[in-house]
């Protein structure tokens, strides 16, 4: 038996994940374009002139978030100059592949792209980090230097808003996970669909924005495949995220019997928000490189004297130690102190150099 598509009167040829609703190809795509064009609106997550950086990895989310944001973007006449911002770990065999896909996009798609590496920033490749410290805390590294990588480039870009393709998919398991480890702060913030202006992680220097915070990663891929995308699809060959692979098979299990379930971890996320009330760590600048950090060091930084030195698994522990959130940041604005100033009688006068003191 033929089923007729809800929305015309051509032939349904699947059903939505998200919904269930029986729906022809062209009538999926246009209803994709168009949910992520109410989310944009109903948001406000553009202005008019507003230079936007689109994380680009290759992947299948970054590479349907430039091509429909390029479409709406001329369609709707938002006015955004867009410029993709790719980050080079150095990881041979899938980043440097990965980049392939993205230089065909920049051409494709005609938005240009900038390619901002580890080696360059850092002084390290992922390969060389691996080398280093083993398979197991690979991810919390690369976490770190990523995030300040993409807003390095947005700085030198003047690009005034990030937007990164984290799906519904992604931002339900990241709820899970926080849930599960009882992460108040980040359970607090991690279904923004804007972050960066007030979350110490979360992208401080430039404004990060999600639009496809509601859209499913089955319709990703499904969109991607009947708009014929050239995306690059292997895993990275250093992920051994068996925590965050839990969450996703809970979901994805879940998904299974009530596809909607995903939205309403997402929604539950965002009330949970509202009630809980975590501080936040004290926003300082890190004394090295000057990017925001809540220690005397960035993680960056703290990352790097660990490596530097030969002693990498150290430096995890310091970088996941928080200051405490009472402390004042002193008034020279360099250094944390008890009291106005660092005068030397408070803990901040133990900070010698490029010594971390913990308080
Ligand atoms: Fe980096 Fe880990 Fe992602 Fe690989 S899986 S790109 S190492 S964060
Ligand atoms: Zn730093």
């Amino acid at each position: 038996m033929t089923v007729q598509c809800k929305y015309c009167e051509k032939r349904a040829q699947l059903k939505r994940p998200k919904t269930g609703h029986a729906v022809c190809k062209s009538c999926f795509c246009s209803i994709f374009e168009e949910e992520v064009h109410q989310v944009i609106t109903e948001y406000g997550l553009f202005r008019k002139g507003d230079v936007v950086g689109i994380g680009a990895s290759g992947g299948k989310d970054s590479t349907v978030l430039a091509y429909v944001l390029n479409e709406l973007n001329k369609r709707h006449s938002y006015g955004l100059k867009l410029h993709l911002v790719s980050v080079d770990e150095g990881i041979t065999g899938y980043r440097d592949d990965s980049l392939q896909s993205v230089k065909r996009n920049e051409s494709e798609y005609a938005i240009p792209l900038t390619v901002v590496s580890y080696k360059e920033l850092y002084g390290w490749t992922m390969d060389e980090i691996v080398k280093e410290i083993g398979r197991r805390n690979n991810c919390t590294f690369c976490g770190v230097f990523r995030r300040q990588a993409l807003d390095r480039a947005a700085l030198k870009l003047h690009v005034n808003k990030l937007v990164t393709g984290h799906n519904a998919d992604d931002i339900a398991e990241t709820v899970i996970m926080n849930t599960l480890r009882g992460d108040i702060a980040r359970l607090q913030r991690c279904t923004n669909i804007v972050t960066g202006s007030e979350s110490l992680e979360e992208g401080d220097l430039v404004p990060r924005c999600k639009p496809f915070k509601f859209v499913y990663e089955k319709e990703i891929v499904l969109y991607a495949y009947h708009k014929k995308l050239d995306y690059f699809s292997t895993e990275c060959i250093y992920s051994p995220n068996a925590y965050r692979g839990y969450a996703r098979s809970y979901i994805k299990d879940l998904e299974r019997v009530h596809p909607h379930a995903i939205i309403d971890i997402i929604q539950s996320g965002d009330h949970m928000t509202a009630r809980v009330d975590a501080k936040m760590p004290t926003r300082i600048e890190c004394t090295r490189c000057h990017y925001i950090s809540s220690q005397i060091l960035c993680k960056a930084c703290i990352l790097l004297d660990g490596l530097n030195s030969g002693k990498p698994r150290l430096s995890l522990t310091k970088a996941s130690r928080p200051l405490a959130v009472s402390k004042e940041v002193c008034s020279k604005k360099d250094k944390v102190s008890k009291g106005k100033e660092c005068s030397g009688s408070c803990g901040c006068a133990e900070i010698q150099g490029n010594d971390i003191n913990y308080f």
